[in-house]
């Protein structure tokens, strides 16, 4: 697709780091799959992916855990 962002390029398959904060806990996750421009390096994560992450972020909260990283896939 093309990028929404700077217009200037195709987005290709690629992989990104992921930071999500859920109340006092810092979630980052590692090598995640996602379509990335090579023009101004903006990535776009898949929605399932971005909405298993956030599942992943409540339990790290729940659990009380103030900084995680890991790297995708991540264990529910
Ligand atoms: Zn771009």
């Amino acid at each position: 697709m093309r990028c929404v962002v700077c217009k200037q390029a195709e987005t290709v398959a690629g992989a990104t780091t992921v930071t999500l904060q859920r109340g006092e806990s810092t979630l980052v996750v590692k090598d995640v799959p996602a379509q990335v421009c090579p023009n101004c390096g903006e990535d776009y994560v898949d929605s399932e992916v971005a909405a298993e992450l956030m599942r992943s972020s409540e339990n790290l909260a729940r659990a009380g855990t103030q900084v995680d990283v890991r790297r995708y896939p991540v264990a529910a």
